[in-house]
C-alpha cells in the first residue's frame, strides 16, 4: 500500500501512521522527522530547513523534493510505504507523480481549527525516535519518558502558540487545496478526527480495508 496522510498539524497523521505502519508492516516517512534528526545532526540540509521550520513555514520544495526521492529509493519501499508531512504542496505532488509514483489513497483527517489548537497545547515528542505523545490523548507508560526508547519526551519549538497559529495558515493557503488535487484523480478519502485515537484509528481501518 501506498498512502498519503493529509490533515493540519497536530490532526493525528504521526499517530496513525505508527498504527498502519505496524498493521501493514510498512515504513512511515514523515518528512518533519527526517528534517528534525538533520537539525539535530547539525547538516547543511538541517541548518537551512532550521528558518522555516521555527516559524511554522515550509521548507523549499527542492529540498523536500529530494528527501523524499532519496527515501522512497531504499529498499524497505518496496512493498509500500505511508508518508506523514509530505506532499504539503501541489509542486510536492506533482514531483511525486513525476517519480512515477502512484499512491493507493490519500487519506485525509480532519480536524477544525479550534480543536487543533487545543492539542497541539498537549503534544509532546521524543527528540531521540520522533515518537509522539499527548499530555491527555496519548499519555507514555511513564510520565515525561518515551515509551519506545526512554528519552525525555519534550515540547517541539514550532509547538509554540504563534507558531501554531501560522503553521495552520500555512495549511490552509497550500496543503489543504491538495485534497481537490487527490479527489479529482479519484483517490481521496476523508475521515473525521475523533477525540479518542482508537476511534480514529477505527474510522481510518475501515476505510483503508476498501482500497
Ligand atoms: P511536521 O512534523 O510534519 O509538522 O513538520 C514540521 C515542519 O517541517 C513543518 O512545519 C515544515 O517547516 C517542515 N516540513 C515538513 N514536511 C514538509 C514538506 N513536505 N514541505 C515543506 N516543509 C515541510
Amino acid at each position: 500500500m501506498k498512502l498519503i496522510l493529509l490533515g493540519a498539524p497536530g490532526a493525528g497523521k504521526g499517530t496513525q501512521a505508527e498504527i498502519i505502519s505496524e498493521k501493514y508492516g510498512i515504513p512511515t516517512i514523515s518528512t518533519g522527522n527526517i528534517i528534525r534528526a538533520a537539525l539535530k545532526e547539525g547538516t547543511e540540509m538541517g541548518l537551512r530547513a532550521k528558518a522555516y521550520t521555527d516559524k511554522g513555514e515550509l521548507v523549499p520544495d527542492d529540498v523536500v523534493i529530494g528527501i523524499i526521492r532519496e527515501r522512497l529509493g531504499a529498499d524497505d519501499c518496496k512493498n509500500g510505504f505511508i508518508l506523514d508531512g509530505f506532499p504539503r504542496t501541489i509542486p510536492q505532488a506533482e514531483a511525486l507523480d513525476k517519480m512515477g509514483i502512484a499512491v493507493d489513497a490519500a487519506l485525509s483527517i480532519e480536524v477544525d481549527d479550534g480543536e487543533i489548537v487545543n492539542r497541539m497545547s498537549g503534544r509532546r515528542v521524543c527528540p531521540a525516535c520522533g515518537a509522539s505523545f499527548h499530555t491527555e490523548y496519548k499519555k507514555p507508560a511513564k510520565e515525561g519518558v518515551c515509551d519506545a526508547c526512554g528519552e525525555d519526551i519534550v515540547i517541539r519549538k514550532d509547538d509554540e502558540p504563534e507558531t501554531v497559529l501560522n503553521r495552520l495558515k500555512v495549511y490552509h493557503d497550500q496543503t489543504e487545496p491538495l485534497k481537490s488535487f487527490y479527489k479529482a484523480k479519484g483517490k481521496l478519502i476523508e475521515v473525521e478526527g475523533q477525540d479518542k485515537v482508537a476511534d480514529t484509528t477505527a474510522l481510518v481501518l475501515k476505510a483503508l480495508s476498501v482500497i
